[in-house]
């Protein structure tokens, strides 16, 4: 947990979290380690001006139901679950209209009130995933992030459409394997790191381009593609990935943004105006849309289970979560995934 303000990371002995009316408790048995947790590790301005120690981090988990507060009854202690770490309010006009993932009054669990890298996490019912009790531990973790990957890459229609991911971090990979299983004609996935860009291929990409070395427009030759892509997924957040992908999409092409960019950067409006390019921002998982859609998909399709899982490259007990962390940072790695149980 984040005792204090300031960079680094407490394993300590604190009391059970208590379950109020409506709530949930969940032992943890999975959690996923996430770029935002880094951040709050690392304790950066957006880290300081979000939270407020003491603070239990960790958004990612899957667990066991062990209690349910006053007036719950649609989760069963024993039930396995995956939890949605966006809280809303209820009350905004998106929430009453059914767009829960555009609730102006969000609050996240392990950002803005206690979270899952802990023994138990307590999340209102509303919010607990119910998973088959079969479900692969390690695969209930990530849904969270497999939840990102299929809300951008459901964005816009895509059987036969050739698409072109920036970015192959853990949701870029599972992008790549969401296209390919909604049937996509060519999946090509660009980032700087050729390890990264290896999970991408073994996920399902039908071609990856280190784009430190090669041009996308080379990559465009090679698959006999004349025009240009149909839709673009960012999951980069780097200001050149998005030129790159705005400069080879067709007209009429349609981009799903989901990488945070670090700061404000100039884009060529010019080009997103004449060639009629459509552009969407994408935050979370559409409540709770994206998580029927995860769970259907994964059902019936044993292989992007396995791409799905494919992305975990690196398991850690708990107590060793200061390996963890370091191996999420270094970088060489998809998915890393601390063991509560
Ligand atoms: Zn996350
Ligand atoms: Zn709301």
């Amino acid at each position: 947990m984040k005792a204090t303000a300031g960079p680094g990371l407490e394993l300590l002995d604190v009391p059970e979290p208590s379950v109020g009316p409506g709530e949930v408790r969940i032992r943890v048995l999975r959690a996923g380690l996430c770029g935002t947790d880094l951040h709050l590790e690392q304790w950066d301005d957006w880290a300081a001006s979000t939270v407020r120690p003491p603070m239990t981090i960790g958004h990612e988990f899957y667990g066991e139901v062990v209690e349910v507060g006053p007036g719950v009854s649609s989760v069963q202690v024993g039930q396995r679950a995956s939890g949605e770490g966006h809280i809303v309010c209820g009350m905004c006009r998106n929430c009453r209209a059914g767009r829960r993932q555009l609730c102006i009054n969000t609050i996240g669990v392990g950002v803005n009130r206690d979270g899952a890298f802990a023994d138990h996490v307590v999340i209102p019912a509303a919010n607990v995933w119910v998973q088959p009790d079969d479900l692969d531990p390690d695969l209930g973790a990530i849904f969270d992030p497999f939840g990102n990957a299929v809300h951008t890459a459901l964005s816009f229609p895509m059987a036969g459409e050739d698409v072109v991911i920036t970015g192959a971090g853990p949701i870029g990979v599972m992008a790549a394997a969401i296209c390919r299983h909604v049937g996509a004609r060519h999946v090509v996935v660009t980032d700087l790191s050729d390890y990264r860009l290896s999970l991408a291929k073994s996920a399902g990409a039908d071609l990856v381009v280190n784009a430190g070395t090669t041009r996308l427009r080379e990559a465009m030759d090679e698959l006999g593609m004349r025009e240009g892509f149909d839709i673009g997924l960012e999951m980069s957040g780097s200001p050149s990935a998005v030129a790159d992908m705005l400069a080879t999409m067709n007209h009429g092409g349609r981009v799903a943004m989901l990488g945070l960019p670090k700061d404000p950067y100039p884009v060529d409006w010019g080009k997103v105006i004449t060639h009629m390019i459509t552009i969407k921002g994408i935050y979370g998982r559409e409540m709770y849309d994206t998580w029927y859609a995860m769970s259907s998909m994964l059902q019936t399709s044993p292989l992007l289970r396995e791409r799905i899982a494919s992305v975990i490259t690196h398991r850690f007990p708990a107590e060793q979560w200061q390996e963890a962390f370091a191996a999420a940072r270094s970088g060489q790695c998809g998915k890393v995934v601390m063991d509560w149980s």
